[in-house]
């Protein structure tokens, strides 16, 4: 069983993950409706499948990364557009080069991002953004990697962790963003960014474990 998969003809895996966001349209959008302005799943949707249009199936993971990243910083507005442009710009520029992804390399690459959208957007755990989704998720996957597990038990922790991420932010206040501006009165419901966030890290999980052999 390998311990890896190939950057090279893994376009299809950024295809998958587009597949799920447009699935997850209304959901998304239904979601941030109730604390935002109701637009979160139709920009994702627009700005994921527009990307995955323009792959012409030989792109290598990172490339499709970049292509989904361009798309979204010039052609999606709104919170969304510029923070996971960001996201997969920063992924894929440490992926480039790469002939075989593995779990360290997986991670250095979704901590990059992490760092990106923290630098952009500037918020932190608790905020009530995807940021609560995402920094669980990856925490517990280099957690797992240290402690001897391998790439399938760390994407599988990483499910969990994202889930459980996504979940926390229904008891939070948003800080930051359109929804900061409710306060007390965004308590109580899911945070849109951290669910659609879960959804990526998720169908990015079953995608890579598919490819692991
Ligand atoms: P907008 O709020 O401009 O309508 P979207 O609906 O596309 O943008 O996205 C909203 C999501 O963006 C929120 O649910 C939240 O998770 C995320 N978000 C907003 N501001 C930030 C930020 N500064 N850092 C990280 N995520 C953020
Ligand atoms: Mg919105």
């Amino acid at each position: 069983m390998s311990n890896y998969f190939l950057n090279s003809g893994n376009g299809s895996l950024m295809a998958e993950v587009a597949a799920i966001i447009v699935e997850n349209k209304a959901y998304l959008s239904e979601i941030d409706g109730k604390i935002g302005d109701g637009d979160h799943g139709v920009n994702m949707a627009k700005g994921f499948s527009r990307a995955a249009g323009k792959l012409q199936g030989e792109e290598s993971f990172d490339q499709s990364l970049s292509v989904l990243s361009d798309v979204l910083m010039s052609e999606i507005g709104g919170s969304m557009g510029p923070l996971y442009g960001m996201f997969f710009s920063d992924m894929a520029d440490k992926l480039q080069g790469e002939e075989s992804i593995d779990a360290a390399i997986y991670a250095t690459a979704l901590s990059a991002g992490l760092k990106g959208v923290i630098e952009i957007g500037s918020a932190k755990v608790g905020d009530k953004t995807m940021l609560d989704c995402l920094v669980p998720a990856i925490e517990e996957f280099e957690q797992t990697m240290a402690g001897g597990g391998d790439f399938r038990s760390a994407l599988k922790v990483q499910v969990t962790a994202a889930e459980k991420g996504r979940d926390s932010t229904i008891d939070l206040v948003a800080k930051v963003g359109r929804s900061s501006r409710l306060g007390e009165r965004s308590r109580g419901v899911l945070d849109a960014g951290a669910t659609s966030c879960c959804l990526i890290l998720s169908t990015l999980a079953t995608g890579i474990e598919a490819r692991l052999g």
